[in-house]
């Protein structure tokens, strides 16, 4: 990483980790999901929203952890908020194999979250990464009512 993406990237994570996007209770019906991150401490409450034909009407988190955790949470409600479920799905792949793959030009559609692409070199920020996406996993999985998930598993 040369110093001027370093910097952004600090940037990007510091903001978010401070001032979540969408962060709050989702009220009504929604699909829960509460996941854990032993390894570091990290924890998220997330709730999606799925419309009739499966897309993401609406996602919001709450929880607690670094600042990896928190902004990739941040960032990822940001990029699934109104997407088709196909969309989101590409998305959660696209997110994982960029964390933990050799992924030389990532796709534009992450926008911001290639930023995170540095983590890959250090397994158990990986799991901080991916906590929030390993928990919009099983809400696509079990698309209604609360489950867990935790990053010990998988
Ligand atoms: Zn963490």
């Amino acid at each position: 990483m040369n110093t001027e993406l370093e910097e952004l990237y600090q940037q990007v994570i510091l903001d978010h980790s401070r001032r979540p996007r969408n962060f709050g209770p989702l009220e009504g019906e929604a699909t829960r999901v509460h996941g854990d991150n032993p390894s570091c401490g990290d924890e998220i409450h997330l709730a999606v929203r799925f419309g009739p034909d499966g897309a993401v009407e609406d996602v919001k988190f709450t929880g607690q952890g670094c600042a990896i955790s928190q902004a990739s949470a941040s960032l990822m409600t940001l990029k699934l908020k109104g997407r088709p479920r196909a969309e989101a799905e590409t998305m959660l792949n696209a997110f994982h194999d960029l964390v933990t793959k050799d992924v030389p030009e990532p796709p534009k559609q992450l926008g911001d979250l290639r930023l995170l692409q540095g983590v890959r070199k250090f397994p158990q920020r990986v799991k901080c990464a991916m906590l929030a996406w390993r928990a919009f996993e099983q809400a696509l999985a079990q698309q209604a009512g609360e489950g867990t998930v935790s990053t010990e598993e998988s």
